[in-house]
C-alpha cells in the first residue's frame, strides 16, 4: 500500500504540518524540523488548555490549574506570537463550524451533496463535532475520481424515481467503493481484494468505512495515551509554557527532543539561543531537566531533603509542588558548588521553577555516554578511576557534598574525562545519613572499577576513608557500617545540643536560599 492510506487521514488538500506533529518532543535523532517548535508547542498548548476547560468534569484538572503556574504573573501574555496563534486556532474552529453550517444548509436533504471538506482549517479529528463521524464523504485521493469531484452520491441506492441510480452505475460504484478501501488507514487490513474486480455495495462500503474510521480514532487515542504516559505529565501545559517562554525569549533556539525519561525527571536537548540572560553566555547546546510534577516518586526521597538543614525549615511549610521545585533548586546549588571547585559537571544556565537548564555534555544532540555504556581502554579506565577518586575528595572537602547517587549511571564520559551529573539528591556530609550515602557511593565506584579491571582500585572501605579523611578501622562491612552510623549519631547529638547550624561539619558557601 502506498502513501494514499496515510493521506486518507488528511482531509485537507494541503500538507497541514501543524496537527501532524503530535509530539513536539520527538526523538533527538530527528534533526529535520519542518515546522518551528513555537508552532507546535503553542498549538498543543492551545488544544490542551481548551481540553482543560472542557474537562471541567475532572476536578483534578482544576486543582492543577490552581498550582503555582497559572497565577497572573505566570500566564505568558507577553508572548504575542503565542497569543496570536491561540487566537488563530479559535478563529479556525469558528470558521469550520460556519463552513459546516453552510454545508448543511446547501445540502439539506438532497441526494447529491457538496462537501466543503477541502476548505476546512482544522483536521476533523481535532474537532470535537460528532457530526464528522457520521457525515463523512470521501472525495479525496480517489483513483476513480469523477471530473467533478465535489458531487458524489450521498447514500447510494435508496432513491426513487428520477433520483434512482442506474444498474450500470451500481457496478461502477461498487468498483469505486472497492478502490476506496485503499484510503482506509494503513493499519486497517482490507485484504487484497483491491486487485480483483470486487464490487462493494455502498451499504457494505459505508459500514466498512465507518469501522475503519472508528478503528483509526481508537488507535489514535491509544497512541495519545501512550505518549502521555511516556512523559507522565512532566511536561504538562504549564511546563510547556515555561519552556516555550525560554524559546520565545531567545534564551533557547530550539528544543530538539527528549534525551531521557527517568522516574523523577525528563531531560531534553536544546540549542542555546543568542540572548545572554543575566550576563550569562548561553552554551551552544543545553540540557533541560524537568523535574516531574507527579509526586509519587519523590515520596521515597524525602529523607534526602527533609534532614538537610538548608531546607529543613522550609520543608515542613511547603506543599508537595514546591518541594519538587526544591529538588531543582538543590541540583542548581550543588552544580554551582561543583563548578566552583572545578569538577567537570554541567554548568547551570537558569532555573525556572521545576525546570533546570544547564550546559549539555555531549555534542550535536548526542549525549555523552554513561560510564556504564562506554568501553574504555584499560589505560582510560585507570585514568577515569583516579579522576573519580580525586573528584569525590573535592566534592567532600571543597564542596562539602556527598553525591549520594554516584555510580556508573550518573557519570558521563566526554572529552576524555568523567563528568558528574544528577546531583539533586546530593547532601552535605553532616546530613543524618550523609556518611551512609557516601559509603554507598564508595561501594558503587569501587565495585565498578574492580570489575573493570583496575587493579589499583581501593576497596569500598579504603575509598571511604580516603574521601572522608576519617579513619574507620573496621575490616568488615558490617562493623564498618556500624561505625559510620555511630559517627552519624554522634554528629546528630552534637547538632541537637549546639543548634543545627553549629555542626562541626558545617561549612556553607551556598548562596542564601530564597523563597519566590
Ligand atoms: P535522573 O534523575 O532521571 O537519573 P539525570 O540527571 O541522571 O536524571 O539525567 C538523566 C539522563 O539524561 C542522564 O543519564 C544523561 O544521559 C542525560 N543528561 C542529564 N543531564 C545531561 C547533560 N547536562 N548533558 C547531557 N546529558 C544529560
Ligand atoms: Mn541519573
Amino acid at each position: 500500500m502506498d502513501s494514499v492510506g496515510v493521506a486518507a487521514a488528511a482531509p485537507d488538500a494541503g500538507p497541514g504540518p501543524a496537527w501532524q506533529s503530535k509530539c513536539p518532543w520527538g526523538a533527538p535523532s530527528t534533526t529535520s524540523i519542518s515546522c518551528s517548535l513555537a508552532d507546535v508547542m503553542s498549538e498543543q498548548l492551545a488544544k490542551e488548555l481548551q481540553l482543560e476547560e472542557e474537562n471541567a468534569a475532572f476536578p483534578e484538572v482544576v486543582a492543577a490549574a490552581e498550582g503555582p503556574f497559572i497565577t497572573g504573573e505566570n500566564i505568558d501574555t507577553s508572548s504575542d506570537l503565542m497569543l496570536a496563534q491561540m487566537l488563530q486556532m479559535e478563529f479556525d474552529r469558528e470558521y469550520d463550524a460556519q463552513l459546516r453550517r453552510e454545508e448543511k444548509k446547501i445540502n439539506g436533504d438532497s441526494k447529491v451533496s457538496i462537501s466543503f471538506e477541502n476548505y476546512r482549517k482544522v483536521h476533523p479529528y481535532d474537532s470535537d463535532s460528532s457530526e464528522d463521524e457520521v457525515d463523512w464523504q470521501d472525495t479525496r485521493h480517489d483513483p476513480y475520481r469523477a471530473d467533478k469531484p465535489t458531487t458524489t452520491p450521498r447514500r447510494g441506492f435508496i432513491g426513487k424515481g428520477k433520483d434512482i441510480t442506474t444498474k450500470h452505475d451500481e457496478v461502477v460504484c461498487g468498483r469505486k467503493n472497492t478502490a476506496r478501501m485503499e484510503n482506509f488507514a494503513p493499519e486497517f487490513q482490507v485484504g487484497d481484494g483491491i486487485g480483483m474486480d470486487l464490487k462493494l455495495s455502498n451499504q457494505v462500503f459505508n459500514a466498512l468505512k465507518q469501522h475503519a474510521y472508528s478503528e483509526e480514532r481508537r488507535s489514535a487515542r491509544l497512541h495519545e495515551k501512550k505518549e502521555h504516559s511516556t512523559a507522565e505529565k512532566a511536561v504538562d501545559p504549564k511546563t510547556r509554557l515555561l519552556l516555550y517562554k525560554m524559546v520565545n525569549s531567545g534564551m533557547l533556539e530550539t528544543i530538539t527532543g527528549c534525551i531521557s525519561t527517568g522516574k523523577e525527571s525528563v531531560v531534553f536537548h536544546a540549542y542555546g539561543g543568542n540572548s545572554a540572560t543575566e550576563d550569562k553566555v548561553i552554551p551552544p547546546e543545553c540540557a533541560i531537566k524537568v523535574f516531574k510534577t507527579t509526586l509519587n516518586e519523590f515520596k521515597n526521597r524525602d529523607k534526602y531533603i527533609k534532614d538537610d538543614y538548608r531546607f529543613k525549615d522550609r520543608f515542613s511549610k511547603l506543599n508537595p509542588r514546591k518541594i519538587i521545585r526544591m529538588w531543582a533548586e538543590k541540583e542548581m546549588h550543588n552544580l554551582t558548588r561543583m563548578q566552583n571547585a572545578g569538577i567537570p559537571c554541567p554548568q547551570v544556565v537558569i532555573l525556572k521553577k521545576h525546570v533546570l537548564v544547564m550546559s549539555f555534555i555531549g555534542q550535536d544532540q548526542v549525549p555523552a555516554p554513561k560510564l556504564k555504556d562506554v568501553i574504555l581502554s584499560s589505560e582510560d579506565m585507570k585514568k577515569a578511576y583516579y579522576q573519580i577518586l580525586n573528584m569525590m575528595q573535592q566534592l567532600y572537602k571543597e564542596c562539602n557534598l556527598v553525591h549520594a547517587d554516584l555510580s556508573e549511571y550518573n557519570m558521563l564520559w566526554h572529552d576524555g574525562k568523567v563528568w558528574l551529573i544528577d546531583v539533586s539528591q546530593s547532601v552535605e556530609p553532616t546530613h543524618p545519613h550523609g556518611l551512609e550515602f557516601l559509603f554507598r557511593d564508595c561501594r558503587n565506584v569501587s565495585q565498578f572499577f574492580q570489575k573493570g579491571g583496575v587493579a589499583e582500585a581501593l576497596n569500598e572501605r579504603e575509598l571511604f576513608n580516603a574521601v572522608s579523611g576519617l579513619n574507620i578501622t573496621a575490616d568488615n562491612e558490617v562493623d564498618f557500617q556500624a561505625e559510620i552510623e555511630a559517627l552519624e549519631k554522634m554528629n546528630e547529638d552534637h547538632v541537637q545540643n549546639h543548634g543545627k547550624k553549629l555542626s562541626t561539619f558545617s561549612s556553607d558557601g551556598d548562596p542564601p536560599i530564597y523563597d519566590e
